[in-house]
């Protein structure tokens, strides 16, 4: 199984649009962050997206990506989920599922009605059919998927685990049932959008402490804002004295996992 970071940036991504900050300017090309994606590959090929982001056709292109089989949603934020019409060269021939929460199926119903109502022949829609993912998971050809509950400040979202890869973006407290879910991990991806608390998301401090409490194998962080460089994340990580590897995520980051 093999594990791509399309992208590891918050809402707004890396550089902010008219910010110049050190990590706006930096030129290091990890500082550059698209909004927050990834696609998992199996080892028959199967692939699934989690999050489209408003990049995905960059990051898509970038990644050479050529098959799409599911689509895993989050939570419909604008940053995960307005990238979701441009997988429609992917759904040439065959319906993509998209799973996602039983509101947030509603919330994109909304969204992208064109997509689901009849008219407009002749191509220009995704071929979409939106469903829940429910309490048992799906397999995507050799791959388990499942829905991982977590609170993104007051609202319900979605993490998920797919064999032993966890990917918790967007939260600021995984409730306990969900942490029971959650053991003997080969990598752990987790929301750590800034060293400061914030309302809706995991600080750093926060992610390495529910990261210590999972114990995973390995962890990388992501959903990283522009307060602080990459290098300095790495360096924060690596003083937290973690008994497994820790360091944030980058975009183009491809992660071997035993499946
Ligand atoms: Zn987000
Ligand atoms: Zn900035
Ligand atoms: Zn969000």
């Amino acid at each position: 199984m093999r594990v791509l970071f399309l992208g590891t940036g918050t809402s707004h991504g890396v550089p902010v649009l008219g910010c110049a900050c050190r990590v706006c300017s930096s030129d290091d090309p990890r500082d550059s962050r698209y909004r927050s994606s990834v696609v998992v590959e199996g080892g028959s090929g199967e692939t699934v997206l989690i999050d489209a982001g408003p990049e995905f056709r960059l990051q898509g292109l970038r990644a050479g990506l050529s098959r799409l089989d599911a689509v895993l949603v989050t939570h419909a934020h604008a940053d995960h989920v307005h990238g979701l019409d441009d997988v429609r060269p992917l759904t040439r021939g065959k319906v993509l599922p998209v799973y996602a929460s039983p509101d947030d199926i509603a919330e994109l119903r909304l969204r992208f009605s064109y997509a689901f109502e009849d008219g407009q022949e002749g191509g220009g829609k995704p071929r979409l059919r939106l469903a829940e993912i429910g309490e048992r998971g799906i397999d995507i050809g050799s791959l388990r998927a499942e829905a991982i509950p977590l609170m993104h400040g007051r609202r319900r979202v979605l993490g998920y685990r797919i064999g032993n890869f966890a990917y918790l973006t967007d939260c600021s407290a995984v409730p306990t049932e969900s942490m029971r879910r959650l053991g003997g991990l080969e990598l752990l991806v987790v929301d750590a959008l800034r060293p400061r608390p914030h309302p809706t998301h995991l600080s750093l401090g926060e992610a390495l402490d529910l990261a210590r409490e999972l114990n995973p194998a390995r962890l990388l962080l992501t959903h990283i804002c522009h307060d602080l460089p990459h290098a300095e994340y790495e360096a924060q990580c690596l003083a937290a004295g973690l008994p497994f590897p820790a360091a944030p995520a980058f975009d183009g980051l491809e992660v071997e996992l035993p499946s």
